[in-house]
């Protein structure tokens, strides 16, 4: 019988056999198809135990056939293949005046979205109203079925434990039992700060690292998310707040109270101030506009500034994001050289990168997830049906 690797523990044979299912469902996953050769050689592991997890997926529609293989007579073989179809994941993104809510593929592709006018109120009628979205976009969109769950990246900070958002000071809302919210819906439901839900999906798309500070940037501040080894640093739950950083003591008044927070400069509010409203505005005429171009770099000098002492203090890969990161294209350099003003930085190899995903960050990240805890074994698949009438979603 095999040990728990960390344990020494003895492992009983359905937890072999679960584990053995996981690591051929995370393979292929990452590498899409192999044979059945291939994944007998990668996971070392026999090849009746191989054709029984295989079979396990197959019959809930999560592996399928691939590539036909040569063969010398009769009926081709095929590879075995990582159907990203099979299942899918919503987010939801609460903002004060809207919900964002998107549907998922699993591989983190967005296959539905919309947007609703649904101002935030902390009432049954407010959560049930975007659980029926929901199941609206799952009775309309034949692409989806089978879903995971859904992921809510939510304004607030969430308690380590997970079950109460400590506080949002955008919707005023404080010590709320994640329970209040979660019985609501008809799926299983996960709330996340949506700095963190957004640095998680910035983090699952870059394959090649595990971890970064990732900074969102909107209208109305800076938020952050201190991702590890591909998982969301929470402390107590406040980790990554950075955008309450001071940087000038007597300066700026923050909504949060103090003064000369990151945020009091950096939200985006600051820069399209200058333009009607108009961001887009802002950035078309900053070039033919002295006035603007002040601005934008005393911008840069504040973002600076911050970003000195998150690399500082974590040293570690910085991640733009949010609505600034697509006007940060071609500034870049200038931002890097801003930081390298500090004398312990300027010699120091660092990177600062923009999140390439145009839309939807937040709640794509929420949904994302759900996508990590089903291909961790958290998510069993017959869980992975509507609570309505017990109908079966995963093929029976
Ligand atoms: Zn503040």
């Amino acid at each position: 019988m095999e040990k728990d690797f960390l344990t020494g523990k003895r492992l009983n044979t359905m937890a072999v056999k679960r584990i053995n299912e996981i690591r051929i469902l995370q393979l292929l996953y990452r590498e899409g198809e192999l044979t059945q050769t291939e994944l007998k050689q990668m996971l070392d592991l026999s090849s009746p135990t191989i054709t029984q997890g295989v079979q396990m997926f197959r019959r809930h529609g999560i592996l399928t056939d691939g590539e036909a293989l040569k063969s010398s007579g009769g009926r081709k073989p095929r590879k075995i293949a990582f159907s990203y179809q099979a299942l899918h994941a919503a987010g939801v993104e609460i903002r004060p005046h809207h919900v964002e809510i998107v549907i998922i593929d699993m591989k983190g592709r967005v296959v539905f979205s919309e947007t609703h006018r649904l101002n935030y109120e902390n009432t049954p009628a407010y959560w049930t109203a975007i659980n029926t979205h929901i199941k609206d976009i799952i009775c309309h969109e034949p692409k989806v079925q089978n879903l995971l769950g859904v992921g809510i990246a939510f304004p607030g900070e969430v308690s380590f434990n997970g079950n109460v958002i400590e506080r949002a000071t955008v919707l005023g809302l404080y010590n709320e039992p994640l329970d209040n919210i979660k019985r609501h819906f008809d799926y299983d439901v996960y709330i996340e700060n949506g700095a963190n839900t957004a640095g998680f999906g910035a983090i699952w798309r870059d394959q090649a690292n595990a971890d970064a500070v990732y900074i969102v940037v909107t209208d109305d501040g800076v938020a952050g998310a201190i991702i590890l080894e591909g998982h969301i640093y929470r402390g107590s739950g406040k980790a990554g707040a950075f955008g309450h950083m001071t940087l000038d003591p007597n300066g700026k008044q923050c909504f949060c109270g103090a003064k000369g927070c990151w945020t009091a400069y950096c939200a985006l509010s600051n820069l399209s101030s200058y333009a009607d409203g108009d961001l887009d505005a802002f950035f078309a005429k900053k070039g033919q506009d002295h006035k603007l171009q002040t601005a934008w770099e005393n911008y840069l000098t504040s973002f600076a500034r911050a970003l000195s002492i998150i690399i500082l203090s974590m040293d570690l890969d910085v991640i733009i994001g949010g609505k600034l990161a697509r006007y940060m294209r071609g500034e870049l350099e200038m931002l890097e050289e801003k930081v390298r003003e500090h004398p312990v930085l300027r010699n120091e190899q660092f990177s600062i990168r923009l999140d390439n995903i145009e839309e939807n960050g937040l709640a794509v990240g929420a949904a994302l997830i759900f996508v990590r805890k089903f291909l961790e074994g958290k998510i069993s698949l017959d869980s992975t049906e509507s609570k309505e009438e017990g109908q079966q979603m995963i093929g029976s």
